[in-house]
């Protein structure tokens, strides 16, 4: 039998031909009080945390994703979305903007079902949030061209109807203190990327909906909800 051929996952880069090999996705969960307030999840002053999905989870802006297996309530929840060029261990908030490549806008799809059922349990959230092509992600804007957004509306819509909106001032851990506390747990690496967290407004989706998310200066994500794999 032949050995597997595995590829790095990429990301395409706004502008460029070359693109950007991911290493690990990290998300943070809780970053939008008025996200947890319609999750009703417990005290909204607890902190922010973090979870991961795999790398190849990843899909281009603009493909159908099929409905996935094991959930009859697939949500969606727009996020910015942070690409790493630096690692480091132990980053500090004031040198933390300088490990970042660039921004794009992504999609931590959810089988919010899976995660509740998971979460009442007390069990790991993998099937919930960390299945395939659950990171749909648009092209990287480079840092270099679009600076570091720190506000600017974020807004998801499902058949050209606004769901979700809110602002990128509004996270509760900001994109420094996010990298500097990832960076006190895991030891950064470049080509890591960081799912920053959905404001209000999460929903399921069906076959055929056509979801469009938007980040003021960053960009704009289209993908399709198709049929099943089987
Ligand atoms: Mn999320």
């Amino acid at each position: 039998m032949k050995l597997p051929v595995v590829a790095t996952p990429t990301l395409a880069i706004a502008g460029r031909a070359e693109r950007c090999p991911i290493r690990r996705i990290y998300c943070v969960g809780r970053n939008y009080v008025d996200h947890i307030r319609e999750m009703k999840e417990g005290d909204e002053r607890d902190p922010p945390f973090f979870f991961q999905k795999p790398s190849d989870a990843i899909v281009a802006n603009g493909s159908t994703i099929p409905y996935p297996p094991d959930t009859s309530d697939f949500q969606y929840e727009v996020e910015l979305v942070v690409l790493l060029g630096e690692g480091g261990v132990n980053i500090p908030q004031d040198k933390a903007l300088d490990h970042v490549l660039g921004y794009a806008i992504g999609l931590d799809l959810t089988r919010r079902d899976q995660q509740k059922d998971m979460r009442a349990k007390m069990l790991p959230w993998e099937r919930g949030k960390a299945f395939d092509a659950s990171a749909p992600c648009s092209a990287l804007m480079l840092a270099d061209h679009i600076g570091h957004p720190t506000k600017g509306a974020i807004t998801l819509s499902v058949n050209g109807v606004e769901q979700q909106r809110g602002d990128l001032s509004q996270m509760i851990w900001n994109v420094p203190e996010i990298i500097s506390n990832l960076s006190n747990s895991y030891k950064l690496m470049p080509g890591d990327m960081i799912m920053t967290g959905t404001p209000a407004g999460v929903g399921p989706v069906v076959i055929g909906d056509k979801l469009q998310g938007h980040i003021a200066g960053v960009g704009t994500l289209n993908v399709t909800i198709g049929p099943g794999e089987g």
